[in-house]
């Protein structure tokens, strides 16, 4: 149930209510709008009618909300959430651009990269150091030599940097080398890894999960604002159909769709979301028109020999290229890049 406060609702009543939400063994989650205050009663409140909290002063109105997310819901947050990372606003009619390799694999080989992707106006760094692969015996990454890789960087190109977390253990690692904590698509559901992101206050991307559904991934991001953590993105990145002519299916659907049930910001992968490089630039552009708030797509300077992911990474000129295309659609539906 959301708590809609009037407009000129005063501190006090506000508080008020707040207390009053806890008093009934309820979390209250305040949000504070440019309009008005909303309140969220968290808890399983069936048994309480929304007339209850209506006879609060400064109240306008109470609501259930429908849907099994809460926190994650526009009904609960109408207004966009923009997330900030180093003077960076994700989630604004700004698109920001993340790009660098799948795998971290080399000093030369990030450094090429993000001087690269800082060249053509990309805005962040990708690049995993810990490596989520389907086989044993592929590349699982450098590990913590692959963080020092991507701080340095960081301090050479003035890119904050978004790297993949596989397990709770490693979250506080991790968190001090990442601006943005990545959650991938094969963690989507892994709960405790949810539970330990939500702890901290880090801004993390949570992928949706191959074979999940949009609501399953808002369930996810659920429980990572439930824990605390506001400053969550969720990411399209293709799911599994019958086609196989690309290696995933990008739902581009998702994106208006996640844009109408929830205020985060949505990011789309394109790389992952085909699997072919050939197909990136196009699919970048549909999701810029469809409203996604940024693309992460994979770069890398000698795609033939990558680690992972060799052929669905741009090469330096056709990122460029890239850039230079959604900047045009973008233009086209009153946003830039
Ligand atoms: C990645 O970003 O390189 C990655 C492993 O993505 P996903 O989790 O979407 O497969
Ligand atoms: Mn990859």
């Amino acid at each position: 149930m959301i708590v809609i406060m009037k407009h000129h609702a005063t501190t006090q009543e506000i508080a008020a209510v707040v207390q009053h939400i806890e008093a009934l063994g309820f979390k209250a989650h305040l949000s504070q709008g440019e309009e008005r205050s909303i309140i969220g009663v968290i808890g399983d409140e069936r048994p309480v009618e929304p007339e209850h909290f209506e006879l609060l002063a400064g109240v306008e109105r109470a609501v259930r909300i429908l849907h099994p997310f809460k926190l994650a819901s526009r009904d609960f947050h109408p207004e966009d959430s923009i997330v900030k990372i180093n003077g960076i606003s994700i989630g604004t009619s700004k698109v920001i651009v993340m790009a660098g390799p799948c795998s971290v694999e080399s000093r030369e080989q990030v450094m090429e990269t993000a001087a690269a992707v800082k060249q053509a106006g990309g805005h962040i760094l990708r690049g995993g150091a810990f490596k989520p692969r389907t086989s044993p015996y592929a590349f699982q990454g450098l590990g913590l030599k692959g963080l020092e890789l991507l701080r340095e960087a960081r301090e050479e190109f003035d890119l904050p940097i978004i790297t993949e977390v596989m397990s709770p253990q490693e979250v506080t690692l991790v968190a001090q080398y990442a601006d943005i904590l990545q959650i991938g698509a094969r963690n989507m559901q892994n709960f405790a890894l949810l539970h330990a992101i939500g702890e901290i206050q880090k801004p993390v991307m949570l992928k949706r999960g191959m074979m999940s559904t949009v609501e399953e991934l808002l369930m996810a991001a659920e429980y990572v604002l439930s824990h605390g953590n506001s400053r969550v993105m969720l990411c399209e990145r293709g799911i599994r159909t019958f086609e196989t002519s690309t290696r995933n299916t990008f739902d581009i659907n998702a994106i208006p769709v996640l844009k109408s049930l929830t205020h985060l910001p949505v990011i789309a992968d394109p790389s992952h979301g085909t699997g072919k490089w050939e197909l990136v630039t196009p699919i970048a552009r549909a999701a810029v028109a469809a409203g996604a708030d940024g693309v992460i797509v994979e770069v890398h300077c000698d795609p033939e020999h990558a680690m992972s992911d060799g052929a669905q990474s741009l090469k330096p000129d056709k990122f460029a290229a890239m850039m230079s295309s959604i900047r045009r659609v973008a233009e086209a539906v009153d946003r830039t890049v």
